[in-house]
């Protein structure tokens, strides 16, 4: 599997490990159910979509679950689907947990700005949208034409 799993230090590690166990402190009412997915999986939630949350565990996998039981319902913990699922994870977690903002790839010199976005990166930011090429990268590598 191509996007699988980040690797990180035993200090982000344990990071992680803390903030699942804080997760339903910090979010006591607004995301009672999403911390008890986080809980359950002992994965972070790091971007939240209608049915579906992706988050990070502490061993680096990046894994995504249902959160909608009445609509696209599946029980427990799936693989993500494309780079564009794993890489919006790893940027919009950033966002929040900024410890993991060393996971985010640094744009190479011969990348060129993604053809999907359709918007630059602050507007999609402001308007709480996500690009399903590389997330909100911004960036893809020059020589890439892969799906
Ligand atoms: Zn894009």
């Amino acid at each position: 599997m191509k996007y699988d799993k980040v690797e990180f230090s035993s200090d982000i590690a344990q990071e992680v490990e803390r903030e699942i166990i804080n997760y339903s402190k910090k979010y006591p009412d607004t995301r009672k159910q999403l911390a008890g997915y986080a809980k359950k999986f002992s994965l972070l939630p790091l971007v939240n979509h209608w049915t579906e949350t992706i988050g990070i565990a502490s061993d680096g996998s990046i894994r995504k679950f249902a959160t909608d039981e009445t609509w696209e319902w599946y029980e427990g913990l799936r693989f993500v689907d494309s780079r564009g699922e794993f890489y919006s994870a790893l940027v919009e977690g950033a966002r929040e947990f900024p410890f993991l903002s060393v996971l985010i790839p640094d744009r190479p010199g011969n990348a060129i700005d993604c053809p999907s976005c359709w918007e630059t990166k602050e507007v999609l930011v402001k308007r709480g949208m996500i690009c399903g090429e590389r997330g909100n990268l911004h960036w893809v590598e020059a020589a890439d034409n892969s799906p």
